[in-house]
């Protein structure tokens, strides 16, 4: 029997200098109040909160504070340090070209053109380790995981030319996933997902020269394009953007939703609990943190193992507890149900819980920053990608082929912690709130007995003006959760259906926007649907990969109308987004056809052409455009009169 793998320690373990929580801890107790209520809507993080502040643990909110004022350069995007001729300002009005030349307009269109570039890589390269692991299941090269939806895999073959008949689930797994490698290479010169998109939004594509022709080559070409001496016309730059921004959206993450279906199963709702209130107190409690379900799904499997349970039990606990976090949490909690503890700025607290023996995370969106909080209480941070190894965080090199027996040991590690709780200083406030999750498009349409039509009837009708996804992070510079949950209320109650993905969803989750029950707070006409349904105003959808779902659902509404997506009555929000996936998220959106709302201000205001071009100039050449609204109610507003301008477009 092989040997489960040991852990590397990444450096060594931190510990956080008692000076440093002395400094912290001076704080007045009004100051305290007022903080809380600046920092959060979420009713189980304000006692965290304060337990940090008066303990003198960091968390974001006080490292965002101590970065407060900006630089004002970087802010505005006028800052580059390209290469060492500079860095450079653009400091008008005499400084108005760096070194190179370059003025304000190419340089935040090259830092723009960065950030999507980067966060396409990010979800691409997700995508990329999901499709890995289905080739590797068809090449027999793993046997911890298998073919959960075999149906959809025959669907996505048949999909890609793929000869199905009479051939095993195996051999379709390596050809689908060579096929879907290859494209993140250049073999075809197209990606074939880009076919699910409605006739005229492919035309606006290639009239305007933005179909993607390969996952990395856009990634690439980006890169490129930022060099010095490469891009200078900035309308050039970020039409680049939008072609790549695409590749993530139809492409990337796509594959990763699709194959994540095939090989752990697509989503049919089911209902849950969140915040953090999840943890348990006589239990051991695990979060999975991340990304990738391709590690969290073995983590599943190794919490259900009798030995470990047993030896949990030996070690004064009553089980095993799981629990999510951020995105990978969403994406075991649209399939499996599992309890999901909070969203991004949830992070740190659920350390400061000192309930839990081990945070087991992958990739993206993990504060480098979570074993100096870990350093003040017995959780392990587990750490298991070679491409995020953190400092402080004890490492398993984890693959799809040692999947089982690394998610064993992790576990093991997790149980063997328990022991080493401080029961003192144990605080899991509150109680959970129940939500229903699950909807993946395949569940919509079941909901809705079959097919999308009920839904554009009901659209037709007016009985829902229309559906907005609200996506996206949390941000130090919103109030956690308020933004979010204040636009999904708002628009529930003009009658437009909100379908949710991400930290968004997580949000709703929390507020209990999540239940049925809260057709209570929609309009007449959106709840008297919802309660003939039986589902809740705000549809959970999954996580950020899954706006890939969001996509698919605007494209099957615009097929069946014979329209493109630009001229559907939807929209998309961001109202608390941080990240550059964020960020090439938005670009996808709005590349395709649909009018977005962010709610956090990019860094382009340095140039106003650049503005002008992505909240105006965009209309003529993509049919959407972006907004900026930080206010919710504010936002709703744009949304809804966007919604009935589309409306009174289609005649409707
Ligand atoms: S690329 Fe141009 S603007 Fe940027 S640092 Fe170099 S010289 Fe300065
Ligand atoms: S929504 Fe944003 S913060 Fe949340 S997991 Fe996704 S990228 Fe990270």
């Amino acid at each position: 029997m092989a040997e489960e793998p040991k852990p590397v320690l990444v450096r060594e373990r931190l510990d956080v200098c008692e000076l440093d929580r002395a400094r912290m801890s001076l704080l007045n107790p009004a100051l305290i109040a007022q903080k809380l209520e600046d920092r959060t809507i979420d009713e189980n993080a304000k006692p965290l909160i304060e337990l940090t502040m008066k303990e003198g643990l960091e968390t974001v909110w006080d490292r965002f504070e101590m970065q407060q004022p900006p630089c004002k350069y970087c802010e505005a995007g006028t800052s580059c340090a390209r290469c060492t001729m500079g860095p450079c300002r653009i400091i008008p009005p005499h400084r108005i070209r760096g070194v190179c030349g370059a003025d304000a307009d190419l340089i935040v269109s090259r830092n723009l053109l960065d950030t999507i570039a980067t966060g396409a890589a990010a979800h691409s390269d997700h995508g990329r380790d999901i499709v890995e692991t289905l080739y590797l299941v068809g090449s027999g090269k793993t046997k911890d995981y298998g073919i959960a939806d075999p149906e959809k895999l025959r669907r996505l073959c048949e999909e890609y030319g793929i000869a199905t008949g009479n051939v095993g689930p195996e051999k379709l797994a390596a050809e689908l996933g060579r096929a879907m490698l290859e494209e993140y290479g250049m073999v075809k010169n197209t990606l074939q997902f880009l076919n699910r998109a409605p006739k005229g939004t492919q035309e606006t594509w290639t009239k305007l020269g933005i179909s993607p022709r390969g996952i990395d080559r856009e990634v690439v070409d980006c890169m490129h394009r930022i060099q010095m001496g490469v891009g200078a016309d900035y309308v050039n730059i970020l039409l680049q953007g939008l072609r790549c921004s695409l590749s993530d959206g139809w492409g990337g993450s796509m594959m990763g939703t699709d194959v994540s279906d095939i090989l752990f199963g697509t989503p049919s709702v089911l209902t849950s609990k969140v915040n953090l209130a999840v943890l348990q107190e006589d239990q051991v409690n695990i979060a999975v943190h991340g990304h990738n379900p391709v590690l969290s799904e073995m983590v599943v499997n190794a919490c259900r193992d009798p030995g470990l349970i047993e030896l949990a039990k030996k070690n004064g606990a009553k089980g095993i507890n799981l629990v999510g976090l951020c995105c990978t949490g969403s994406e075991l909690l649209m399939r499996k149900g599992v309890p999901m503890s909070g969203n991004h700025l949830n992070q740190e607290l659920v350390i400061a819980t000192g309930a839990l023996e081990a945070m087991i995370v992958d990739y993206q969106c993990i504060f480098p920053s979570l074993p100096r909080i870990a350093s003040c209480y017995h959780t392990q941070i587990i750490s298991t990608s070679s491409k995020a190894k953190i400092p402080g965080s004890f490492f398993f090199d984890f693959s799809p082929g040692n999947g089982y027996l690394t998610a064993k040991a992790i576990v093991r590690m997790a149980v063997e912690n328990f022991k080493n709780r401080n029961p003192q200083r144990v605080l899991i406030p509150g109680v959970p709130v129940p939500l229903m999750s699950g909807f993946s498009n395949e569940a919509i349409k079941g909901a809705l007995g079959g097919s999308f039509k009920p839904l554009i009837d009901l659209i037709a009708a007016g009985k829902i003006r229309g559906a907005v996804g609200i996506v996206g992070c949390n941000n130090p510079h919103i109030r956690h959760d308020y933004g979010h949950v204040t636009l999904a209320k708002e628009l529930i109650k003009r009658n437009i259906l909100c379908v949710e993905t991400g930290c968004a969803a997580i949000a709703s989750g929390k507020a209990g926007l999540l239940l049925p029950e809260a057709a209570s707070l929609a309009g007449d006409d959106l709840r008297a649907v919802c309660e003939s349904l039986k589902i809740p105003p705000v549809l959970h959808m999954g996580s950020c990969v899954d706006n890939s779902r969001i996509l698919v659902l605007a494209a099957e509404l615009g097929n069946a109308l014979n329209v493109p997506i630009h001229k559907l009555p939807v929209a998309g929000a961001a109202p608390e987004w941080y990240s550059q996936k964020a960020v090439s998220i938005g670009a996808y959106f709005v590349a395709s056809g649909v009018y977005t709302v962010l709610g956090v201000m990019p860094h382009i205001t340095g140039s106003p052409a650049v503005v002008s071009l992505l909240t105006e100039g965009l209309k003529g050449a993509v049919n959407a455009s972006f907004a900026v609204e930080p206010d919710p109610v504010k936002a709703a507003d744009l949304i809804s009169g966007h919604i009935e301008r589309k409306r009174t477009e289609l005649g409707i």
